[in-house]
């Protein structure tokens, strides 16, 4: 799940960019808002986090823009003002949630969860599933005919990526800029790699493979009984 940060204080952003990536996140961290709101109308994410005081456009005007613009996506505001008029006027610009700083990590990953499962409909949409294969993107949980397996954050990215769209073949570019964050680069096998451990965990042993190379292509995860 990707998430966007737009915060300018560079300790606040940085903090927060770790602490979400290393609970399995993909993050984006905006230093201001016209960044924000560059990448908000431009990509594809699950959830913002805004500061409200901001560089150029403030985290307001930032929202009322994002919206203008017909994107949906849930949102938290950060500020340091313990104000009622700011919250009130946030809830009114469609903040789903709204944080005052200082905060503790633990309930900013609480209240993003909240609303990453609001945003989703409920808990059961959190899940994907092919064949008896489960991945539960909340608890950061895969099982394979109910028994867990233990997959790295990359693991666990990958994955998620090939069951988002099962069926398809996907480029060795696409899985590098959706799960490293990077442009590919044919020298680094970092994704064979990857992928050869993520196959060892999900099909080794198995009747139905469900990862397969496709030689000059890419990868691609879908039902094959093997003969
Ligand atoms: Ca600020």
């Amino acid at each position: 799940m990707k998430i966007l940060i737009v915060e300018d204080e560079p300790k606040t952003g940085d903090y927060l960019r770790q602490g979400l990536t290393e609970a399995g996140f993909t993050v984006d961290l905006a230093r201001d808002g016209t960044d924000g709101l560059h990448l908000a109308q431009h990509q594809s994410y699950d959830l913002f986090i805004l500061d409200v005081m901001l560089p150029g456009i403030d985290g307001w005007t930032l929202l009322a823009d994002i919206r203008k613009s017909g994107v949906q996506t849930p949102t938290m505001f950060l500020t340091a003002r313990d104000q009622v008029s700011d919250k009130v006027k946030g809830l009114e610009l469609g903040a789903d949630d709204y944080l005052v700083k200082p905060f503790s990590f633990a309930e900013l990953l609480a209240r993003v969860r909240t609303l990453l499962r609001r945003g989703r409909g409920g808990i059961e949409s959190a899940m994907l599933n092919i064949a008896d294969l489960e991945l539960d993107l909340l608890r950061r949980r895969v099982t394979r005919s109910g028994k867990r397996i233990d997959l790295t954050a990359k693991e666990f990215g990958l994955l998620e990526l090939l069951m988002r769209r099962q069926g398809e073949v996907l480029p060795r570019s696409l899985i590098a800029s959706q799960v490293w964050d990077m442009n590919f680069d044919s020298d680094t096998n970092v994704i064979e790699v990857a992928m050869r451990r993520l196959r060892v965990k999900i099909d080794d042993g198995q009747g139905v493979k469900l990862i397969h190379t496709v030689r000059g292509m890419g990868y691609v995860l879908e039902v094959t009984e093997v003969e």
